[in-house]
């Protein structure tokens, strides 16, 4: 069995307000995903405070609860301690152990994993991907669709030099999925609606949602018609109320679909839970 895993960044499950711009005016295919194939999970883990990246990223990608070792949600990058967390054991060291293969398909404007050694500042996934090199992709998979970059299209790339082309929303949605069938388990990132939502703009917030739409609206039937588990999460909310600049406190979605979805969707309550979950999914699925 193969599993694909969206994380997205900052994407909470809020009533519906006059600033919440997930709505299926906005995002139809994401609201469709939310109503048939969703269960909420806790963000906060126990901790008090706002959740934040580092500690809910690492709770999510490392299966234990990072808020509660930190003794406090952890903003940004993780420091030497969380990354020691980080490093020790996550969704990545777990496959290997297991002796399966794994991709981390956002693709970094670099050239080897020593290149993102030197960067003084690493994200929670770029850690626990570099525990695991080969899971890395680089300039040269984006330019033989072998990846994708972080804003689906490669618009953002235009500024910085980049002169190939664009892709469309559903063009990356099809890189992924023939990324993902190489595989057994593939990770996306997608962190926009997290910045988005620390703007206040509603409507840059719906140009998010709506490239996100297009792609997860391709994504989730193509994938299920290739047999791939495909599940979406978050680390905690942000987009969903925009007239609030920081996080939120409200849950996130789990989202799947594929092989062994209602397993994934029954044992999970909080975001610590995906990834003991999914390792579950591909063991129990492992002839589908
Ligand atoms: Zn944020």
């Amino acid at each position: 069995m193969k599993q694909l895993f969206i994380f997205v960044d900052g994407f909470g499950l809020g009533a519906p307000a006059a600033d919440n711009p997930i709505r299926p005016e906005v995002c139809p295919a994401i609201c469709e995903l939310l109503a048939s194939h969703c269960v909420p999970l806790d963000a906060c883990l126990g901790v008090p405070g706002l959740p934040q990246s580092a500690t809910g990223q690492a709770a999510l990608f490392c299966g234990r609860n990072a808020a509660a070792f930190m003794g406090r949600h952890v903003t940004g990058f993780p420091g030497p301690t969380l990354r020691a967390f980080v490093e020790e054991s996550n969704i990545f060291t777990m496959l290997k152990a297991d002796g399966r293969r794994a991709r981390f398909a956002d693709a970094y404007l670099a050239d080897s994993p020593d290149e993102l050694r030197a960067r003084r500042f690493r994200s929670v996934t770029t850690t626990a991907a570099l525990t695991v090199p080969e899971t890395l992709s680089f300039r040269a998979d984006l330019l033989h669709n072998q990846a994708l970059l972080h804003d689906i299209t490669r618009e953002s790339l235009a500024s910085k030099g980049y002169d190939g082309p664009t892709v469309t929303p559903q063009e990356a949605a099809d890189h992924l999925v023939q990324l993902a069938l190489g595989y057994d388990y593939t990770l996306f990132e997608y962190f926009l609606t997290d910045q988005v939502g620390h703007s206040g703009s509603y409507e840059a917030a719906c140009a998010v949602l709506r490239t996100l739409d297009a792609f997860l609206g391709a994504l989730f039937p193509l994938a299920t018609e290739m047999g791939i588990s495909t599940a979406l999460s978050s680390d905690h909310g942000n987009i969903e109320a925009i007239a609030m600049k920081t996080h939120t406190l409200n849950p996130v979605p789990l989202i799947a679909t594929g092989p062994g979805a209602d397993a994934l969707l029954s044992s999970c309550t909080s975001i610590a839970d995906v990834t003991p979950a999914i390792l579950r999914n591909l063991a129990e699925n492992v002839k589908v």
